[in-house]
């Protein structure tokens, strides 16, 4: 038996030995023992109670492996919304619920009478963005496509355990949707962005699905399809949001304003100063521009 204090530390000296963050130790401990940070600190010197320990160390061993938190623990936080996670889908990450921030106050900015606003969102994975956009704006219809039927599975049980209505199909990038005849005022996107040869974390390369990360030799292969497609979905006042990878913004520029020339767009950066969000819009009054 070991106190919480003599536990914690153990682990976090060990993070730092292996290239993991330290934070990691408290966030998986506050999940595992269901108790509030503040309340595992005044209780620092008691003694674990033995099964929180054992399953402490078995899961503080897979992490030392380079497993995901989220894998470990099964799920991850995303808008404050529980979703189920694991080798099928991507690990919702911080910068995509600023899109979906970002959406939400566009929503208030143009489309502030719409009774219903038709949106779409692309290669939905776990359905983070699809679920979170549409649970925080009730007037959204959302549907979401993703080429993985077990993604899919996945991104259907987290829409049932947080209670949100999305029409989900399967298929390649927007021809489920065209097939349908679908006509939208909003097309949402994190498509797989990272270039093929890129380097990564263990934690991702080896944990995460590969279909889910590369996007062609520069990383833009998905934005080429979406742009070449997205006229015969969006309504003639439409906007399109997507996440990009922080260092693509000239690349990025220069395709948006190729394939699509009628468009205005802008390149928003998040919270780390990163460019991280492309807006692409078809004859909306931007009050900024
Ligand atoms: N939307 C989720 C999020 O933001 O957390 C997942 C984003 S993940 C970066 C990209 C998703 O696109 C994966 O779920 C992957 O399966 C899907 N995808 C890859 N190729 C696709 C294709 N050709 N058509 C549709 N979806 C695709
Ligand atoms: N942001 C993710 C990562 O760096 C990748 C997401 C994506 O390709 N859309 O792991």
């Amino acid at each position: 038996m070991s106190r919480f204090s003599e536990s914690v530390r153990k682990y976090e000296k060990l993070c730092d030995q292996n290239d993991i963050p330290a934070e990691t130790v408290m966030a998986y401990l506050v999940e595992i023992s269901q108790r509030e940070r503040y309340n595992l600190y005044a209780n620092f010197n008691e003694e674990m109670p033995p099964e929180l320990e054992a399953e402490f160390d078995a899961g503080m061993k897979r992490i030392l492996n380079d497993e995901p938190m989220a894998h470990v623990l099964g799920y991850s936080w995303f808008y404050g919304y529980k979703m189920i996670v694991n080798g099928d889908v991507l690990i919702p990450r911080v910068e995509t619920e600023e899109l979906c921030a970002q959406i939400l106050a566009r929503i208030d900015e143009f489309f502030p009478d719409y009774e219903t606003i038709e949106c779409a969102d692309i290669g939905t994975g776990s359905g983070a963005i699809a679920i979170a956009v549409s649970l925080e704006e009730p007037k959204v219809r959302m549907r979401a496509t993703d080429i993985s039927e077990e993604a899919l599975q996945t991104a259907r049980k987290n829409a049932e355990i947080n209670g949100a209505e999305i029409e989900f199909t399967a298929g390649d990038m927007l021809e489920p949707l065209i097939e349908k005849g679908v006509k939208l005022d909003i097309l949402i996107s994190n498509p797989p962005y990272i270039p093929a040869d890129e380097q990564m974390e263990k934690s991702v390369v080896d944990f995460e699905p590969h279909v889910a990360l590369f996007g062609g030799s520069d990383g833009l292969y998905f934005y080429r399809k979406i742009f070449a497609g997205c006229r015969r979905l969006l309504k003639e006042k439409a906007f399109m949001a997507f996440e990009m990878g922080w260092d693509q913004r000239e690349r990025m520029s220069r395709l948006v304003e190729e394939m699509l020339p009628e468009a205005e767009y802008e390149i928003v950066r998040d919270m780390n100063g990163k460019d991280r969000m492309l807006f692409v819009y078809f004859n909306l009054n931007r009050k900024d521009s």
